[in-house]
């Protein structure tokens, strides 16, 4: 299969001859043309696997159709994972002008909140930080989002996010599609998935 035939539209198909992917790993054949669908989707994949575009893709096929407001918000255990998603993001949707915030702890609070003044589509942050913003800097509400996703969320459960999590999850549009992957599928992370996605596809690789 090519990446042609799972239904994306030209500007990705350019970027990801740009970035050298010639054909879609396993994680992405078998998800891309659900979440392209609307579809949710659980992955339990390991990093290496291709997740990250398989998350990415859909998200910016559907930014290109509706440009409109914060549209997706990914959640990530670690700062290294979170940059390392936008530089996803942004290499592939570079052709849409695609504008990604990196929300992370640690850094300096006014400086993220100019990065959120400046109007992103995509925000990528650390949970707990992500929820210092929505609580407490003005005109900042994810009330827009189409999309929401939890990386690594066996991590993110194992790094006592889950509360921030929940606290989140209670700020977002129930109309939404929501894909999370894991590395394992542990108990904690079925119940996120109950709390978070309808109806999902699982793919597993
Ligand atoms: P990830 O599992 O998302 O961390 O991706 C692992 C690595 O594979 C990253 O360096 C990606 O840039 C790369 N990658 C993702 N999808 C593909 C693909 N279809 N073909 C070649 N490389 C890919």
């Amino acid at each position: 299969a090519t990446f042609k035939s799972l239904g994306l539209i030209d500007p990705l198909l350019e970027a990801l001859d740009r970035v050298g992917y010639k054909k879609p790993t396993d994680i992405q054949l078998q998800s891309l043309p659900h979440a392209l669908e609307g579809r949710d989707i659980i992955g339990i994949a390991a990093t290496g696997s291709g997740k990250t575009a398989a998350f990415a893709l859909p998200i910016l096929q559907k930014l290109w159709e509706e440009p409109k407001g914060l549209f997706a918000c990914v959640l990530a255990p670690t700062r290294e994972l979170a940059y390392q998603i936008s530089e996803q993001f942004e290499a592939l949707g570079s052709a849409m002008g695609v504008r990604c915030a990196v929300i992370i702890g640690g850094m300096d609070m006014p400086t993220q909140q100019i990065a959120l003044a400046k109007r992103p589509h995509i925000v990528i942050g650390t949970p707990g930080r992500l929820l210092d913003h929505l609580e407490t800097t003005k005109g900042f509400s994810l009330r827009t989002l189409k999309f929401l996703v939890l990386d690594e969320a066996d991590r993110l459960l194992n790094m006592e996010f889950s509360e921030a999590i929940d606290k989140i999850l209670k700020l977002l549009p129930k109309e939404r599609s929501t894909y999370l992957f894991s590395a394992t599928m542990t108990t904690k992370v079925a119940k996120l998935q109950r709390a978070s996605l309808t109806n999902p596809l699982k793919v597993e690789v």
